[in-house]
């Protein structure tokens, strides 16, 4: 079927208006049309190849919501009409391993919803169009409570940070975390960790982030990493870290932040490797992980929990033709704290 997008042609990441046709409604298929769909830093890696394997023309955005249009014959568990999601993950082998542990994000044959092969050899595209078309099994539900353009970013920056808390048990009420950078990610991961009971310290590069760390974010404690003194004052106080920033850093000053078992997860992917400090992480029995958002039980699970807790982002909605001068403002740190576009309202066909 026909569908209309906004696309990258080249390394430039520069998007324009882009026709494109989507497979039919197969059996298993859910189509919606696309309402909002969030602005992910990984966006902006992957609109200018800087993980080296992009594909152009390359139609970014896997924080999609929207509203099911059609059904295919087999589909069980959604009904026209119904408020739904599609995150980072729209394909895996379904037997492996991982997928049978509701791990599809970590199969060996995972396929994400865009800048990727699907089975039948087309390349996917996300959400910066009208409407998606997804196997049931990878179609998440959006619970009523939940304003939809708030939610979007919950699909890739919630489950991004909600899996490795409690995947790594940094989700016991007095807990004390350290949440890394407050950008999409972080002020996410401060408003699950708070919802669970922990102890908050975000840490910041940004020293103009601290009234909004104590004032809108309810943070227990703010640390600002340029500051030595305070880094210094706070060693070996944090049960863990979620690491979500995007952007080459040091991690020795981290990690001495951390008791002993303390745990550090990276959730953000600087695009050079960081450097590993050996010699603390075994001094201290650390561990230093990694974590890729969520399978879909374990998505659904976040959304829910969200719902319950009245989790949301903070989003600055944007129309589509907004969109190059967004990735710029997002590239630059200007956005408080994710860009959300209007895909209903704004994006409309070329012909
Ligand atoms: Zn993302
Ligand atoms: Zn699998």
């Amino acid at each position: 079927m026909e569908a209309v997008g906004w696309a990258a042609r080249d390394t430039s990441g520069v998007l324009s208006p882009f026709d494109f046709s989507r497979r039919a409604t197969g059996e298993k298929d859910v189509t919606l049309k696309v309402l909002y769909c969030g602005i992910c830093h990984s966006d902006l890696h992957l609109l200018k190849n800087d993980w080296g394997d992009s594909i152009y023309p390359l139609v970014p955005g896997h924080e999609i919501v929207g509203v099911v249009t059609e059904i295919g014959s087999k589909v069980e568990k959604f009904k026209v009409g119904d408020k739904v999601g599609v995150g980072p993950v729209v394909g895996s082998c379904g037997h492996c391993n991982n997928c049978v542990h509701d791990e599809e994000n970590y199969c060996p044959n995972v396929i994400f919803s865009y800048n990727y092969k699907y089975y039948d050899g087309t390349i996917t595209y996300g959400g910066y169009s009208n409407i998606m078309v997804t196997n049931e099994h990878f179609v998440l539900r959006i619970p009523d409570k939940l304003p939809l353009d708030a939610t979007a970013p919950l699909l890739c920056a919630g489950i991004s940070v909600y899996s490795p808390m409690k995947y790594h048990g940094l989700d016991k009420p007095g807990m004390h975390v350290g949440v890394v950078g407050l950008g999409g990610l972080g002020h996410l991961a401060v408003k699950f960790a708070k919802a669970m009971g922990l102890h908050v310290t975000i840490i910041s590069t940004s020293a103009d982030k601290e009234k909004d760390a104590f004032e809108h974010f309810g943070a227990d404690s703010f640390l600002n990493s340029n500051n030595q003194d305070e880094m210094e004052a706070a060693a070996k106080t944090l049960d863990g870290l979620i690491d979500t920033l995007p952007v080459s850093h040091a991690l020795l000053p981290l990690i001495n932040l951390l008791t002993t078992r303390g745990k550090h997860v990276v959730v953000g992917i600087p695009t050079k490797p960081l450097e590993l400090p050996v010699s603390p992480i075994i001094h201290g029995r650390n561990l230093l992980a990694g974590s890729c958002v969520g399978g879909l039980k374990e998505t659904q699970e976040m959304l829910d929990f969200a719902a319950e807790h009245n989790i949301t982002a903070d989003i600055e909605i944007i129309p589509i033709d907004y969109v190059n001068t967004a990735l710029k403002r997002l590239e630059e740190i200007d956005v408080r704290y994710r860009f959300v576009i209007d895909v209903g309202n704004t994006l409309k066909s070329t012909s």
